[in-house]
């Protein structure tokens, strides 16, 4: 079943168009990766999808019905929870008061136990610290936390956006098992990528985004191998 579906979006910044176009979907149960450049415009994509940013033409379906103009706040409720680009956790908050945030737009906020139980399941470094002040946690233990504080909203569909970055290479790793692992959970999960070499043997299905357009998909073994691709992203010619 389709659970996301772009058709032809565009997104602006003022005057500058980042995305043109751009069509993709995503399928219940899958990981889909989207992999390009700086600047290709994977962050707006996930932007749209998530409410931040509205879009200039197009439209955006989740769960069959129309969310184009809905508020970001009501696509939480929805089931659509974004682990944002840097972070972006509270950093005067404890893990547990994070963690407890992301639970915001939960109408069954009074059992949330399970919920921090597979939290700290996936990650046991938070439940290690979870009276610490988020701010002073690591770069990995913030990203982390990030992951773990979009999970409370139990989304039906996660963005994850560039999970990876600033990481040690045992700590990517790590992220990308986790991140499996959520998707076996049973969540469907949107993930953009410069790590295209992780990214693409995790996912089901990806698409290259090269100045806001869709330029190639295929499944991330196909992408894995091709040429193009293996020059442009993985490093090797
Ligand atoms: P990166 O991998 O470097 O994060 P990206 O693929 O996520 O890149 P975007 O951040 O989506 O790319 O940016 C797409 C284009 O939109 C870029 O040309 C960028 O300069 C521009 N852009 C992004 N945010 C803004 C903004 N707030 N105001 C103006 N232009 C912006």
């Amino acid at each position: 079943m389709t659970l996301l579906e772009l058709s032809e979006v565009s997104v602006h910044y003022g005057r500058i168009k980042a995305v043109s176009g751009l069509s993709i979907t995503v399928d219940e149960g899958e990981i889909v990766t989207l992999i390009g450049a700086n600047g290709a415009g994977k962050s707006t994509t996930m932007r749209a999808i998530s409410g931040i940013r509205p879009v200039s033409a197009g439209s955006v379906r989740f769960d069959g019905e129309d969310i184009t103009r809905l508020r970001g706040d009501l696509r939480v409720v929805r089931g659509i929870s974004q682990s944002p680009e840097g972070r972006g956790i509270f950093p005067g908050m404890t893990v547990l008061e994070n963690l407890d945030m992301g639970a915001y737009a939960r109408k069954d906020r009074k059992d949330l136990k399970p919920d921090f139980d597979r939290v700290f399941e996936l990650f046991p470094r938070l439940a290690e610290r979870r009276t610490q002040v988020g701010g002073t946690m690591s770069g990995g233990e913030q990203q982390m936390l990030a992951i773990g504080r979009a999970l409370m909203a139990k989304p039906r569909l996660l963005l994850l956006d560039e999970p990876s970055m600033g990481l040690a290479p045992q700590f990517i790793q790590q992220i990308f098992r986790i991140i499996t692992e959520i998707n076996r959970q049973g969540t469907t999960v949107l993930l953009v990528e410069q790590n295209a070499q992780q990214a693409l043997s995790r996912a089901h299905r990806a698409y290259v985004l090269e100045t806001g357009q869709i330029t190639k998909t295929g499944t991330g073994r196909e992408l894995l191998a091709d040429s193009s691709i293996k020059e442009a992203y993985l490093g090797v010619g």
